[in-house]
């Protein structure tokens, strides 16, 4: 049996990773789960899993959760605080830890489960994009398995050889080719983008996620940070790594070789395919998503990403290219912005500049240690929270 801890367990993620387990009672065990305020969602999931432990950020709820399983009679240990999400991290029975919490916030609960030498699924993209370098040092130190979720970076793991060790000219990998649906809004006209709402902007056309995420696909500030994922996670060069605008979502992405093969990962825009590959793997499971018919597939198309419709993924090469403590900055000013957007004090057209001037006004600073990570990532918040001011509404 493996145990499995799901950090964002009420997420959308962490939704689908529970669906994936329910399949295979004799395989898995839920040994944590953990969320920031969804009593009624994490007190189903216990009632339902049983793990040892379950954590919410916040205490008012973790004590309101606590009362609700006595009355069910479940014997979980509920934890509150953000310290405890490391607990569940690395918890005895671990094995696996599901990294599914979105933004900064699962920086330190993803590395702690990397410390602990874990099995450790990453969707938490932020906290590679923060913390690249020093993130993938301590993979190596402690021997933990990273195993991308996020579907792009998924296929390409499936695309690489099974033996691949970081090395492209030496996997005979010419580029890593990134698909992007472009979103909701690929073929809204530039000047219709200020009157974009946030509902607009979630109304994903092909994927049903969070909505932090869901305004990053928007922007394609989602893609942005994929980029900067796959050069960390491949050890790619960013000249080795291009996006492609692929409408329908049944290509997650293509590693081309030197001699010219193009090997592409399809399938259905389900998350329970890459959940089940790296809860598995190197086995296959069933995952739940149907199955896929080639004979029903619709056209495919590949385009071009419009720069100027999409300013956001060129501001993450340039904060990649950078280096340093760069990409931390634009993803402190990127989570700032979406928010403000998602409450209503941001206009959708004014996301990008405000993630340009924070650039501007912290141009890559040194970011060794976790400390100056945390530091910089703090420092970036209050810059970008000031110059939201001269943008809102
Ligand atoms: P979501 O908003 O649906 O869920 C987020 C989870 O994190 C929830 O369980 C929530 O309680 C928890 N959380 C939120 N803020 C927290 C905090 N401050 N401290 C502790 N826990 C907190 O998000 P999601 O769509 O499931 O995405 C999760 C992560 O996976 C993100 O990093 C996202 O980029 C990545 N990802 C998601 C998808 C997808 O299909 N949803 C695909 C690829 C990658
Ligand atoms: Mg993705």
């Amino acid at each position: 049996m493996t145990g499995v801890s799901i950090l964002g367990a009420t997420g959308s993620i962490g939704v689908n990773t529970l669906d994936v387990i329910a399949g295979h009672p004799a395989r898995f065990r839920v040994v944590a789960l953990t969320a920031y305020s969804d009593v009624d969602g994490l007190a189903a999931q216990c009632i339902r899993h049983r793990p040892e432990l379950a954590v919410m950020v916040d205490a008012e709820a973790a004590s309101k959760l606590r009362n609700r399983l006595r009355q069910a009679g479940v014997e979980t240990e509920v934890a509150s605080g953000p310290e405890a999400l490391e607990t569940a991290a690395s918890l005895p029975g671990a094995d696996t830890v599901m990294a599914a919490i979105v933004g900064a916030a699962g920086l330190l609960p993803t590395l702690a489960a990397v410390r602990a030498g874990r099995r450790v699924l990453l969707a938490n993209k932020e906290a590679l994009v923060m913390a690249g370098p020093l993130f993938m040092a301590e993979v190596t130190r402690s021997g933990a398995q990273l195993l991308p979720i996020d579907s792009e970076h998924n296929a390409i793991l499936q695309c690489l050889p099974h033996d691949y060790a970081g090395d492209l000219d030496a996997a005979g990998v010419r580029r890593l080719i990134l698909t992007a649906s472009g979103g909701p809004l690929r073929t809204l006209p530039a000047e219709a983008m200020a009157a974009v709402t946030p509902e607009q902007a979630c109304a994903h056309p092909t994927w049903n996620m969070g909505r932090k995420i869901s305004v990053d696909s928007a922007t394609m500030m989602n893609k942005g940070l994929e980029v900067i994922e796959a050069c960390r996670l491949f050890s790619a060069s960013p000249d080795r790594v291009d996006v492609v605008v692929h409408p329908q979502s049944l290509v997650h992405s293509m590693v081309e070789y030197v001699d010219g093969s193009v090997l592409v990962h399809m399938g259905h825009p389900d998350m329970r395919t890459p959940i089940a590959h790296a809860l598995a793997w190197p086995e296959r499971i069933e995952s739940g998503a149907p199955a896929f018919d080639v004979t029903c597939c619709p056209p495919l198309a590949f385009e071009q990403p419009d720069p100027q419709r999409f300013p956001c993924l060129a501001l993450a090469l340039q904060a990649l290219r950078a280096g340093g403590g760069a990409p931390a900055v634009l993803n402190a000013a990127n989570e700032v912005a979406v928010e403000a957007f998602l409450g209503g004090r941001l206009r959708f057209d004014v996301i990008a500049p405000l993630i340009e001037q924070t650039l501007a006004e912290l141009p890559a600073p040194e970011a060794v240690t976790l400390e100056d990570v945390i530091a910089l990532d703090a420092q970036a918040r209050r810059v970008a929270g000031e110059l939201s001011g001269r943008f809102q509404q």
